[in-house]
């Protein structure tokens, strides 16, 4: 596997690898990887015939008073477990190399960043659409692929991708979780054992809504206010949101017709975690 930190040399090799007639798969990444990163490396292995993955801790998407720096970092980790995984090369550029001094270019998908994680952390998607753009210009991938476990990020790319005419087919996957339910993260390592006990309970008022939803209740007031209560049970996870709303435009959703998203962002502890879940009406109702 090789490990490439310079730009330039990053774009010499993705244009040798194109001019050979080689499929570049990728797969950005802020390391600490775990299962769910991998379940996504394993998939693109197979879609292209190099596989690559980004290792970069963005800065430009965290807010002030995020946790920018004590993200989880291990770098001679993720190396081994990429190895592992049959990898070809890890991109891992330094900041400096990323945002040199004077840097001042921004993309930014304007309306359906308003809404769920848009809306709590201002000028996340902004950074995120931006490193994107910007790893997609260094490695010009045919392949990308991103986690259903950021479902707005995911249809975020989508657009951006669409609207900027970007030559690469994006990819979703499904959210790994740990065996007893809880979307597996990297900001899990935040939790002690407490917490994580406590964080079951995102996953869990997720499974209780799809269960109501196929039970045939279709008000998503009702569905929202089973997902808190289940949240709020123990008093120890704070919500950040709880939202039941289209999977494209993130508008709200009164009435569930149709696969609908029911997306759920709550503090354990200093961790903020997310999850969601395509709510289904039952079969035989989509007619
Ligand atoms: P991150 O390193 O957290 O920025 O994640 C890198 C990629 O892995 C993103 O496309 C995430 O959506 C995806 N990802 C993270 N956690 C999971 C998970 N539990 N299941 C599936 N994909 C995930």
């Amino acid at each position: 596997m090789r490990i490439i930190e310079k730009i330039s040399e990053m774009q010499q090799q993705s244009n040798l690898w194109r001019q050979q007639g080689k499929t570049i798969a990728l797969v950005p990444t802020m390391g600490y990887f775990h299962e769910g990163h991998l379940a996504l490396m394993r998939h693109a292995r197979k879609l292209g015939d190099i596989l690559g993955v980004s290792l970069f801790v963005n800065p430009t998407q965290f807010g002030p008073g995020e946790d920018y720096e004590r993200y989880p970092r291990d770098e001679e980790r993720d190396i081994q477990l990429a190895k592992s995984v049959g990898v070809d090369f890890l991109f891992m550029p330094q900041v400096s190399e990323m945002y040199p001094e004077g840097y001042q270019t921004y993309v930014e998908v304007t309306e359906i960043t308003k809404a769920l994680c848009g809306l709590s952390r201002p000028g996340h998607f902004r950074g995120v659409t931006t490193v994107v753009a910007k790893l997609f210009n260094i490695i010009k991938p045919h392949i990308a692929v991103f986690g259903e476990k950021d479902f707005q990020q995911l249809v975020v790319i989508r657009r951006m991708v669409k609207d900027l005419n970007m030559d690469v087919t994006i990819v979703g996957h499904p959210t790994v979780r740990e065996q007893d339910g809880l979307a597996m993260s990297s900001r899990n390592t935040y939790l002690d054992p407490e917490q994580r006990r406590q964080a079951l309970a995102l996953s869990k008022a997720l499974r209780e809504a799809q269960s109501l939803v196929s039970k045939g209740e279709r008000d998503a007031k009702v569905i929202t206010m089973r997902a808190r209560d289940i949240l709020e049970q123990d008093g120890k996870v704070r919500i950040d949101y709880v939202e039941v709303c289209d999977p494209q435009t993130f508008q709200r959703v009164a009435t569930i017709e149709r696969p609908t998203l029911l997306a759920v962002a709550a503090y354990v502890g200093k961790a903020r975690l997310i999850d969601n879940m395509v709510l289904q009406p039952a079969q035989s109702e989509l007619g």
